[in-house]
């Protein structure tokens, strides 16, 4: 496996804590107990774009 596919496919499961940025796969940070966070976008919403259509 390519390792940028690799790496992809490993940040897609980390999260992050919005305090200190520690990176982990936890929902709690384990550095300051601060909850994480999923960086990563949410999926697309259809319904978005049906009403820019209009
Ligand atoms: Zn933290």
């Amino acid at each position: 496996m390519p390792l940028d596919k690799v790496n992809t496919e490993f940040s897609k499961r980390m999260r992050r804590c919005s305090v200190c940025w520690t990176y982990t796969f936890r929902e709690v940070c384990p550095r300051c107990g601060s909850p994480t966070t999923d960086p990563h976008p949410k999926p697309f919403n259809p319904a978005a774009l049906t009403r820019n259509v209009e």
